[in-house]
């Protein structure tokens, strides 16, 4: 599928900060928007239903699914996360660009289906440091925290397959590095050629 706008779909294990990161990316950068991605796991700390995901259960999740409403989803630590279909594809047809923050099982989907898709993945600097990470944040029990780490393990083993690696040990370098992927890709020929399909037409170039 071939749309005028970008995709970019981020990764990294939980504790790594991609969300903050990506949060601070949709704060100066107008021109991507989030897929806000359903789940069945429960809503945690200040959550809301719509804003960082849409809560459903098991049954309306398999229902979707079957219905081929989900461009990709995947198990990930216990529950099913999947990204819906109809808003990111409206939205790159219209130009815009979108941001996935999703796991490597649905990046690599994802993959398969947009070629053109900008793979990043974020990486903590340290165990010690995506440990005390997640504890820190003080959103999960111990166990889930301990099945987090043990997941972790697995994931990184998967940053290869990426067009691109953030490791985010200083918050400030990798958001700067997160607009550099994003700026890069939008200034790439065959971004500017989707993007700007009459200005290539008048000057006659393809
Ligand atoms: P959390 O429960 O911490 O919000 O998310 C757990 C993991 O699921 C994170 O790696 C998150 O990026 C991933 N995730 C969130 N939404 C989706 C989705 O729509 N598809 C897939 N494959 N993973 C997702």
């Amino acid at each position: 599928m071939d749309y005028p706008g970008n995709l970019f779909v981020v990764a990294a294990p939980s504790g790594s900060g991609k969300s903050t990161l990506v949060n601070a990316l949709l704060e100066v950068d107008a021109g991507v928007a989030p897929s806000i991605s359903h789940t069945t796991r429960a809503p945690r700390g200040q959550e809301k239903h719509g804003r960082e995901y849409f809560f459903v259960g098991q049954d309306e999740f398999d229902a979707m699914a079957r219905a081929g409403d989900f461009l990709e989803w995947a198990h990930v630590h216990g529950n099913r996360y999947g990204t819906s279909r109809q808003a990111i594809e409206a939205r790159m047809q219209a130009g815009g660009d979108v941001v996935l923050e999703i796991d490597w099982q649905g990046a690599l989907q994802i993959r398969t289906l947009f070629a053109n898709a900008i793979l990043v993945f974020v990486l903590p600097p340290s165990w010690d440091e995506l440990r005390a990470r997640l504890i820190g944040r003080g959103e999960d029990t111990p166990e889930v925290i301990e099945l987090r780490l043990a997941n972790a393990r697995e994931e990184l083993a998967q940053a290869r397959h990426f067009d691109y690696l953030i490791i985010n040990e200083i918050f400030e370098r990798a958001l700067f590095d997160l607009k550099a992927i994003v700026h890069a890709q939008r200034l790439k020929y065959s971004a500017q050629k989707r993007a700007r399909a009459d200005t290539f037409k008048a000057l006659n170039i393809d």
